[in-house]
């Protein structure tokens, strides 16, 4: 039985890089169905919804989603707030999934290595911030306003469950990669901290090959910057993972290099997940074929390392990705002198002609 991917091209740049990954995909010999979808704002335009039903019910039967990005100026100013692209579209598929497990990694590519803006991230980097998505501050109530609007609050949750499986993501993960688990929280000053450390500990037990550390946040987001190259896997609450992994990601350079995976539990033996760039719609540069592929390239990957447990062909494309970049080939987000700058597609066409 073929793969099943459902496609979510989305608005902007999505359509035009997603085409590229689509395109490795196909080069690497295995067989997939891709089901196209409308979403975000192109589900408003020919659906009416930025979320579509059938669009949900494409992912929910499917092994896996790969999506490009969502929202534009056209559709900015809609009200409510709740059908734009970003909350309508990419909140709602987040949760209707139970994708609770968001996974970013920041890797250094040798031939890129002059783009980390730290002399220390100039040093080898593969690390994984795995990020709990759909609890936490987030999410939590009551939230709101009192004294007449002068004070505000929000409710940081967790329960036990929620940590549980995410820890759970994060341990399997490490077994995947070097072994080591640093999980950060705030336990000198919070409660949820205090549960998240008991959790992690109790997980651990069951993961006696990984080596486990706790840290304080606020020891991470400066160790991120002393020394990258510490880390493997960080596994982290929302918010906290919300910042470390944006601070994680940019060490290792542009945007237009980096991949998400979001998980939700186990479809048969495989993880059900969505798949996209860490980058948005970009609808500076739309339909200029300027749009550097990688990140969605990269985002495919990911896919059949965790949805398809095919660790392989994962590196095949990654080992891809690395050789157009190592013979000077560049989009134009990351051009440097001697480097020839190729459209989406060429730098597409390089990646999937190096498989
Ligand atoms: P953006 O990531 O779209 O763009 C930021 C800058 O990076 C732009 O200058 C853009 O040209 C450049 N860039 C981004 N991806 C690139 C790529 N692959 N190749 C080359 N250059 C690239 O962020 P933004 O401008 O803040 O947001 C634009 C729209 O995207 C907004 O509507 C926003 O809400 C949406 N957005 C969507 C997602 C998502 O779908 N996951 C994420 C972030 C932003």
């Amino acid at each position: 039985m073929p793969f099943r991917v459902a496609v979510l091209p989305g608005d902007g740049i999505g359509p035009e890089v997603i085409d590229e990954a689509v395109k490795v995909l196909k080069a690497t010999g295995i067989e997939f169905e891709f089901e196209f979808a409308a979403f975000g704002g192109a589900g408003i335009d020919e659906c009416g919804e930025p979320l579509p039903p059938k669009t949900l019910e494409l992912c929910k039967a499917a092994d896996a989603v790969l999506m490009g990005a969502v929202g534009g100026p056209k559709w900015d100013k809609i009200e409510p707030v709740s059908k734009r692209p970003e909350i309508g579209g990419l909140l709602s598929i987040r949760s209707e999934l139970n994708l609770y497990a968001n996974l970013r990694p920041a890797k250094t590519m040798e031939a890129l290595i002059h783009a980390s803006p730290l002399k220390e991230g100039r040093s080898k980097i593969d690390l994984m911030v795995v990020r709990e998505l759909t609890g936490g501050i987030y999410f939590g109530e009551p939230r709101g306003r009192r004294d007449n609007g002068n004070t505000a609050y929000d409710t940081r949750l967790y329960s036990r469950h929620e940590v549980e499986r995410i820890a759970r993501q994060a341990f399997e993960i490490a077994t995947k990669r070097r072994h080591q688990l640093v999980s950060v929280d705030k336990n000198n000053v919070l409660e949820t901290s205090r549960l998240w450390r008991e959790v992690v500990d109790e997980v651990a037990k069951d993961y006696p090959q990984v080596s486990t550390s706790h840290m304080l946040v606020d020891n991470c987001a400066m160790q991120l910057v002393r020394d990258p190259g510490q880390f493997d896997v960080i596994l982290t609450e929302n918010m906290f993972g919300d910042i470390l992994s944006d601070e994680a990601s940019m060490i290792t350079g542009s945007l237009g290099l980096l991949p998400s995976a979001s998980l939700s539990d186990a479809k048969g033996d495989a993880v059900f997940g969505l798949y996209e760039p860490v980058h948005g719609s970009a609808p500076d540069i739309a339909g200029q074929g300027k749009a550097n592929p990688i990140a969605a390239i990269l985002s495919a990957a990911m896919m059949m390392r965790y949805s398809f447990g095919d660790r392989e062909t994962g590196e095949r494309i990654e080992n891809a990705v690395e050789a157009a970049l190592r013979d000077g080939l560049r989009t134009a987000d990351i051009h440097e002198k001697h480097t020839q700058v190729l459209s989406t597609s060429e730098m597409g066409d390089a990646i999937a002609s190096r498989l």
